[in-house]
């Protein structure tokens, strides 16, 4: 058997699979955040990629991948990256 049931929310927003090289994947997207993983005794484990709209949980249910995508992708601009005119 293969992986773990898909959680609601990402149904809802058509978490989906569209490769590496798409414009729009989880790995660009403002709302992936790099968090703590800690083992059910409490010891830190590793640190991974969760998304502050699915959920920022600890279960591998949580985790979004770098050549996916849902429906609230969204781009935020880095400050370095703000023009000052030219
Ligand atoms: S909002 Fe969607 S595209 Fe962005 S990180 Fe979360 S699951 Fe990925």
């Amino acid at each position: 058997m293969s992986g773990e049931r898909t959680l609601k929310i990402k149904k809802q927003l058509h978490y989906r699979k569209v490769g590496e090289s798409a414009p729009k994947v989880c790995r660009l997207c403002g709302h992936r955040k790099l968090v703590p993983i800690y083992r059910i005794g409490g010891e830190l484990h590793k640190h991974d990629y969760r998304c502050e709209i699915i959920g920022l949980h600890n279960s591998i249910r949580y985790a979004v991948r770098d050549d996916h995508v849902c429906d609230r992708f969204a781009y935020f601009p880095k400050k370095t990256e703000q023009k000052g005119g030219e």
